[in-house]
């Protein structure tokens, strides 16, 4: 038989599926993929459920409902002072997921240039490789994550057509600062290059930090496309409703490509993050503050266990060195050891890299609720007592 697409038959299957199906295997805490361990705001998931009874079950229009296109041109002004056109400048997709894909498919023709930054999240690379695009990867380096500017700055040519950005980062936790953004602005300026903006955890940001969106700063607005996920705004990771708002005359190569990946989205659904994303700004607040209480005892233990504990401004994720508990093997042995041997499983931060990677950090999700966290730490707290770990590298 002839081969299949090659790109493909070559990925393997991510590794929060993998490491989630080995925590179920040991009955480990699953601190590995980042999704809460409580329910969403119960009125956004009865809206859902009530827009299920209430005949809203045939294919919604393709951009997406307009009261949630409109939530989401609304959001953009209160959170941001960004406007936004509702009827031509948001395209409503299944899942950020979908929409970095139909970003990419609007602004990248074959052979051109896209400059990504790693460490990064796992769909980025297969896709500007399927589109035939040309990756150039620019590194950050633990502990700071700091833009290496003049690395960025090289990586831009005259085929660079777009970058991909993701503030709040996963799985580092970073959140760019406005002078790194500004830089960031000048280069797509000078390039006349696009932006895709994966700002999934805009709204989980912790204090001492404030997520600016690049499209806020000079002329950005006009080549930027900024991605959401309601999943990560509402703790209903499942939902799988993501949403795009750029300018109309790229919003409307984006419908294409999205009509021709989903075409639609579960109207019910859109009904609910329409509703929800109109919810005071308390509920806004709360959510990050809960989250930063569930980081900082994360954090505190991991640091008390003798890991060295990278800073987290923003996400579900702490990367943690594990190299001075005496580990002296590579992050995926280290990721696969707590899962079976202390029942805690996370995920190795060399996944996030294309080749040679540090081997000494894993990600925790922090997204969980306190109790499973003192769990999970006294878990590994017993695991660490007991177990001579330099005889096991
Ligand atoms: N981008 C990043 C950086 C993520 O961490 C995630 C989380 N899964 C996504 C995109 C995908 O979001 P969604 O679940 O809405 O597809
Ligand atoms: N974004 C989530 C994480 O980084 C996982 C999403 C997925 O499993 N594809 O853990």
């Amino acid at each position: 038989m002839k081969p299949v697409n090659a790109l493909l038959a070559a990925t393997g299957t991510t590794i929060f599926t993998v490491m989630s199906a080995l925590a179920v295997e040991h009955q480990a805490i699953n601190l590995g993929q980042g999704f809460p361990d409580t329910e969403g705001p119960e009125d956004i998931v009865r809206v859902a459920a009530e827009a299920l009874l209430d005949h809203r079950n045939q294919y919604p229009p393709l951009t997406g409902l307009p009261e949630l296109r409109a939530a989401v041109a609304a959001a953009n002004q209160r959170f941001y002072g960004l406007e936004i056109d509702p009827a031509h400048g948001v395209v409503v997709t299944s899942g950020a997921t979908e929409a970095i894909t139909a970003s990419l498919m609007a602004l990248l023709n074959p052979g051109d240039e896209v400059v990504l930054i790693e460490p990064l999240y796992d769909t980025y690379l297969p896709v500007v490789k399927l589109l035939g695009a040309v990756p150039r990867l620019v590194r950050l380096e633990p502990p700071n994550w700091e833009l290496p500017r003049a690395e960025l700055e090289a990586a831009f040519g005259p085929k660079t057509k777009a970058l991909l950005l993701n503030s709040p980062m996963n799985p580092t936790g970073k959140v760019f600062t406005p002078d790194e953004l500004a830089f960031i602005a000048a280069l797509l300026r000078r390039h006349d290059a696009y932006a895709v903006c994966d700002e999934v955890y805009e709204h989980l940001v912790f204090a001492g930090a404030r997520h600016v969106p690049l499209a806020t700063l000079p002329d950005m607005a006009e080549r930027s496309l900024r991605i959401g996920s309601a999943g990560k705004t509402f703790s209903l990771t499942g939902w799988k409703v993501g949403y795009i708002s750029g300018p109309a005359a790229l919003m409307s190569v984006v419908a294409k490509a999205h009509q021709n990946l989903t075409f639609t989205t579960p109207p019910n659904l859109q009904r609910a993050v329409a509703y929800g994303l109109g919810k005071p700004d308390t509920y806004f607040d709360s959510l990050a503050g809960g989250l930063q209480a569930q980081r900082d005892l994360l954090d505190a233990g991991l640091t008390r266990l003798g890991f060295r504990t990278l800073p987290a401004q923003g996400s579900y994720f702490i990367t943690a060195d594990f190299s001075p508990l005496g580990f002296e093997g590579d992050d995926v042995a280290f990721c696969r050891m707590i899962t079976q041997e202390a029942g805690v499983a996370a995920i190795p931060v060399s996944a996030f890299y294309v080749g040679a990677a540090p081997r000494h950090y894993a990600r925790f999700a922090f997204c969980k609720q306190i109790p499973v966290l003192e769990e999970a730490l006294r878990r590994l707290e017993r695991w660490v007592a007991k177990t001579p770990l330099t005889a096991l590298a």
